[in-house]
Parts: structure tokens; sequence; C-alpha cells
């Protein structure tokens, strides 16, 4: 079975982001800008948003992390976002999800500007992507989306079964593989928690794209020979056995995959490292399209 190497595709795509930014900078403008969000203190997110930073740093993006408190309360933060949508120094805008439960997230993801929205979020963006019209692709799906490309996994004309229906991950891939693109073409299946015999359609999946938070939920024997897998899941079960006292788990059973599949993607090193990569892809199509560069 191939592993899916995350990690490698996303170092290369970053190699190539970080020489385009080093040809605007020496052409004698600023550098593209990130400015995350982040309200209080998840162990998650704090790990997810050092590393934004970090791949900023690399490649050579101006990059800001504002804290707020847990106690931030919703109109302050609506506030900070107004300013920023403002900002004529910051490009790309993020906040990190999960909010504090006395926040909305709908109210703070729709008050982003459409412009700034490279996580993909907005209604705006929404709509263009799912006409095929442009926008920016949420994060994860474009990862994804250079995930099948780098390793060549053909989608034209091939069953891709997307379990989880989330407006992050589950529901723009399913209509980003079924447009006719390159990346595209493929007959998608949408699963969810309703979906009745799911088995029924992971055993006739060319490709199952997995993102429904339920560690190793998929196994080897609900696929079909020769499928691939891409597990977008990570959850942590605690495990006192490691010095951090968890690890991370995705949604499928890797070591059950093996013999059965073509390829498959391992948490950690597959999606993760590509979906902060199409953040960054996202945050350089954001400034050039502010200054009118191709
Ligand atoms: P989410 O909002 O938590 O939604 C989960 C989806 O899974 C829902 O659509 C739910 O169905 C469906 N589901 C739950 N149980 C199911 C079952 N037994 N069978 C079939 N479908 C089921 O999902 P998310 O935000 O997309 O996150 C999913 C996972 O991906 C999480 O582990 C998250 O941490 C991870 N994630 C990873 C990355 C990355 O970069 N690798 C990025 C984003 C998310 P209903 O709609 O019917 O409730």
């Amino acid at each position: 079975m191939i592993r899916i190497d995350g990690v490698k595709v996303a170092k290369e795509v970053k190699e190539k982001l970080r020489e385009e930014t080093n040809q605007i900078v020496n052409s004698g403008r600023r550098a593209p800008h990130l400015t995350a969000i982040l309200v209080g203190l998840d162990g998650a997110s704090q790990t997810y948003v050092a590393s934004k930073e970090k791949d900023c740093h690399e490649i050579g993006f101006g990059s800001e992390v504002i804290r707020m408190p847990e106690t931030t309360t919703e109109s302050e933060l609506l506030e900070l976002i107004e300013k920023i949508n403002q900002s004529e120094t910051t490009d790309g805008l993020i906040v990190q999800l999960p909010l504090p439960k006395h926040i909305s997230e709908k109210k703070v993801t729709d008050a982003i500007s459409p412009l700034k929205d490279v996580d993909g979020f907005t209604p705006a963006n929404f709509g263009l992507v799912t006409r095929g019209e442009g926008g920016y692709i949420p994060a994860t799906p474009f990862g994804i989306l250079k995930l099948l490309e780098a390793y060549k996994i053909e989608t034209k004309g091939k069953h891709v079964v997307v379990l989880g229906r989330s407006n992050i991950v589950g529901r723009p891939m399913s209509i980003l593989l079924s447009q006719a693109s390159p990346t595209g073409n493929a007959t998608v299946t949408l699963c969810h928690s309703k979906t009745e015999n799911l088995e029924f359609y992971t055993k006739h999946a060319d490709i199952v794209v997995v993102a429904i938070g339920i560690s190793e939920f998929l196994k080897g024997n609900m696929l079909k020979e020769g499928a691939t897998v891409i597990d977008v899941g990570i959850t942590r079960v605690s495990d006192s056995s490691n010095p951090r006292g968890y690890v991370l788990k995705g949604d499928a059973d890797y070591a059950s995959l093996e013999g059965v599949c073509y390829a498959a993607t391992p948490v950690p090193g597959g999606v993760g490292p590509m979906t902060r990569t199409g953040l960054m892809l996202n945050t350089l199509e954001a400034y050039k399209k502010k200054f009118n560069l191709d």
C-alpha cells in the first residue's frame, strides 16, 4: 500500500510558495500577510495556530496571531474582525475554530471579508466555489485535491464516497470532486450519520474521503480491494504511555487497510500538513488579487 505522504507534498508546495514570495519581495513589494485570531486556550487550537505561523515564517509570509481571552464577547470579536477587514497590511484572516460557546461561529465566520476569507468559509466564497467560479477553496479540501494530484490518483469516472457532510470538509469536498475539472469528474456519494447500510457505499468506492471525527471507524474490511483512503479525522485519544498523555488517531484504522488498499494517508502526516498548505496557497491568492498580480 502506498503511504500518501502529506509532509513531503506540503514541503514541495511550500518550497514553490517560498520561491514566489522571494520574487515578490525582491521586486520591492511587501510580503503577503496572514492574520490569525485565537480565542481561549484550547490545546489543539493553539497547536494548529502555531503550525500555521511556522509555515508562514518558512515561506516568507508576514504573520500575526492575535490571542484573545476566553471571556472575549462576541461584539468585541466582531469589532476586531471589522478592523482587520479594513487593514491594508493583512491579506488573509482566519479565526481558529472552535470558539467559546457564547460566541456564534456562524456570525463570526460571516463577518470576515470574503476577500480575506482564506479559509473559504464565508457564504460568498462557498457560493463561488460551488458554482466553479473561483473563490477560495476551503483549506482541507484544497489540500486533499493537491495530494490526489501529487500522487496521480485519478478521480475522473471514479466512484468517490465522502463520509461526513460538514461545511468545512465533507460537503465542499463532495462538490469539488463532482465538478468538471482535472481533479473532479468523479461520481460522488455523500454519507453522514443518518446513512443506512454505510458499508454498501464504502465497499463500492474507488476513493473514500473520511471526515467524521470517530477514531479508527473505517476498517479495511469495509472497502473494496484497490481503494484509496483519504483520512481527514484527527482525534486526541488518551494514552498514558505517551509523554503528551494522548496520541492522534485518524478516522481510518490504518493498519487494517494494509493488503486491501492501493493507497492511504496516515494520521498524523497525511491531510493535516496539506490543510495548512491550502491556507498558504489561498493567502498568496488573496495578496495577488489585492494587487492585481497574476
Ligand atoms: P463535523 O462538523 O464534526 O461533522 C462530522 C460529520 O460526520 C457529520 O456530517 C456527521 O453526520 C458525520 N458522521 C458522524 N458519525 C457518523 C457515522 N457514524 N457515519 C457516517 N457519518 C457520520 O466534522 P469536521 O469538522 O468535518 O471534522 C471531521 C474530522 O476531521 C474531525 O476529527 C476533525 O478534527 C478533523 N479535521 C481535520 C482537519 C485536517 O486538517 N486534517 C481539518 C478539519 C477537520 P451528521 O451531519 O448527520 O451529524
